[in-house]
């Protein structure tokens, strides 16, 4: 199931650096997250702290030397996976009439997915280990804070039809600067876009082949978790949660995690990583 939970309106103009003119003339960047909080996701309409912290998670990125953007552009340099098992904690996300939660089928996916991209050579981070809910800015501030990364996130629908997989990529998002050339953080999707359609449609080219009736290319959607992730970010969707047994959504756990992981694999000699003058503020 993926979520939009709509309008809500961020405009944390969070600390940024110079102009990427390696990959996105002209664009600037988000490379601060909010302060990641153990909480719930705030509710739709819940005013953003007066002043958000320019920190990662982490709390490394204060200088120059610990931004994830210093240094030489680096093609190829694309070396982390951050996986995102969608909802967990008090969201089951979506419910087969089985008792098939959502929420816990994208774990054990993500568990396969993660054994595959490490075969690969890719670190993995997960946005989360067990039935925890990180918040929507936790989990993109959880792959804002990495360099050379791509974010994917798993998700089970509860329609389409059973034994199928789609790839979607957010929808075009206007790259709204102000005159400082800040990018709001709920724009920081906007300069991906052509690399998250690129790398969305590797990884769906390779689920189709294996999960007939799926698509050839990936889909654009309103996806709520992909707008505030500055990387290569797409969402992927398994159908679904009205499979009468969960042993059917089993067995396409390898199918899902060796096409993830050799979509990323080819994506990654494209992916040039962005070089930032001076790094952070
Ligand atoms: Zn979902």
């Amino acid at each position: 199931m993926l979520l939009d939970v709509g309008n809500i309106v961020r405009i944390r103009l969070l600390s940024l650096f110079g102009t990427l003119s390696v990959v996105f003339t002209g664009a600037a960047m988000v490379v601060s997250s909010p302060a990641p909080s153990q909480t719930q996701q705030p509710a739709p309409g819940t005013p953003p702290p007066a002043n958000p912290p320019a920190a990662s998670p982490q709390g490394g990125m204060a200088g120059s030397a610990a931004s994830p953007f210093s240094g030489q552009p680096q093609q190829g340099g694309l070396n982390i996976v951050v996986l995102d098992p969608a909802h967990g904690g008090t969201d089951p996300g979506a419910r087969g009439t089985g008792g098939i939660r959502e929420s816990d089928i994208v774990l054990d996916f993500a568990m396969q997915v993660r054994r595959a991209l490490e075969l690969q050579g890719f670190q993995v981070v997960q946005t989360r280990q067990g039935n925890e809910d990180p918040s929507f800015d936790d989990r993109s501030a959880t792959a804002n804070a990495q360099r050379g990364a791509v974010f994917i996130t798993l998700h089970v629908s509860s329609t389409g039809l059973p034994g199928t997989v789609r790839v979607y990529v957010n929808s075009d998002l206007p790259p709204v600067t102000n005159a400082n050339g800040l990018i709001p953080w709920d724009r920081a999707q906007a300069p991906f876009l052509g690399l998250s359609r690129k790398f969305g449609d590797l990884v769906q080219g390779l689920l189709a082949q294996r999960f007939k009736g799926s698509p050839d290319t990936s889909q654009t959607a309103s996806v709520r978790q992909l707008r505030t992730t500055a990387a290569p970010a797409i969402a992927v969707e398994i159908s679904s949660v009205t499979v009468d047994d969960r042993a059917q959504l089993d067995r396409m756990a390898p199918g899902v995690a060796d096409a993830i992981a050799r979509g990323t694999a080819a994506f990654k000699p494209t992916y040039i990583v962005p070089n930032v003058p001076g790094g952070l503020p």
